[in-house]
């Protein structure tokens, strides 16, 4: 059997998303502390994370003032499924537009093609076909499954919500499928979003057919500097994408699911409740058991 991509590169599947760097930790314990479901743990004077109970939320990452809470970086991975020759489309998560604002949005694309993407591809399409499909199915269940945290939240934390949540998979892995149908299935997929979630969900044996690798924006910053790619020097360029995906570009923001169904929602209604942040959506969950609302 031909190696994978992941073997090749000498990492395994079950390496952690999200890790210590021990080097670099100086023990302060603000992420043991910081992290929403005390999934991190003393052991010998040293902060480690229990990979059994972590939900990949980015928390302790986003706290540690070391670095020394990383993510496990894929850049390498995936310049070396550009290498192997195999067709490579990106999938760019609509969040793209907060890190590359202004001008630099429409330089994206051109600057994914100089690394080698051959389709350059918005996400939000998938967020479109998502929200299509959910609408169609709210009997299967109120909560959507977009975020992998939050996924990841209930799955260890709250089973008893397992049934409500809506029986589709989130708009990176609907994207994933949609261009591997479009283009063909020898052609592999990127997503480039913002957090360690992502690259857990795309690992799950459920989802191996949709994504290839994912990289975070700023391992995507990283890769760009290093090979010297500067946003001023791409041309502005548009996006393969199919369809009108205006809303559809909002699904990131609070609401933004509704907005790309094109439902008006301004937040007070009392059976449609937006939240955010791990500490909202513990509580929320909290409240609900029982009452069978969302
Ligand atoms: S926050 Fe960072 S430096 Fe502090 S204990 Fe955790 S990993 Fe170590
Ligand atoms: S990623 Fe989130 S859940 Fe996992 S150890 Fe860090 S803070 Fe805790």
């Amino acid at each position: 059997m031909q190696p994978t991509v992941l073997e090749q590169i000498g990492k395994r599947k079950e390496d952690n998303v999200v890790y210590t760097v021990t080097a670099n930790c100086q023990d302060c314990y603000r992420c043991v502390r910081f992290c929403p479901v005390k999934a991190i743990k003393v052991s010998g004077g040293q902060a480690c994370i229990e990979d059994d109970l972590c939900i990949k939320c980015g928390t302790c990452v986003r706290e540690c003032p070391q670095n020394a809470k990383t993510i496990r970086s894929s850049t390498e991975e995936v310049k070396a499924l550009l290498a192997s020759g195999r067709k490579v489309a990106v999938s760019v998560a609509p969040s793209f537009a907060a890190v590359f604002d202004g001008w630099r949005t429409t330089r994206i694309p051109s600057a994914l093609r100089r690394l080698g993407f051959e389709y350059v591809s918005e996400t939000a399409e998938g967020a479109k076909l998502i929200t299509e499909e959910s609408f169609r199915s709210t009997t299967g269940g109120n909560i959507c499954t977009a975020c992998p945290a939050v996924v990841n939240y209930i799955e260890k934390y709250r089973p008893e919500h397992l049934d409500s949540m809506i029986p589709i998979v989130s708009p990176m892995v609907a994207h994933g499928r949609a261009l591997k149908k479009r283009l063909g299935a020898e052609w592999a997929v990127v997503f480039v979003g913002p957090c360690a979630a992502k690259k857990q969900e795309a690992l799950r044996p459920e989802h191996q057919d949709a994504i290839d690798a994912v990289l975070t924006f700023t391992e995507l910053l990283d890769w760009l500097e290093q090979e010297t790619i500067d946003l001023s020097t791409c041309t502005e360029s548009d996006f393969e994408s199919y369809g009108v995906l205006d809303e559809a570009r909002l699904f990131p923001l609070q609401g933004g699911m509704l907005k790309t169904g094109g439902i008006s929602c301004d937040g007070t209604e009392a059976d449609v409740i937006h939240v955010s942040g791990a500490e909202d959506v513990m509580e929320l969950l909290r409240c609900r058991h029982g009452n069978g609302s969302s």
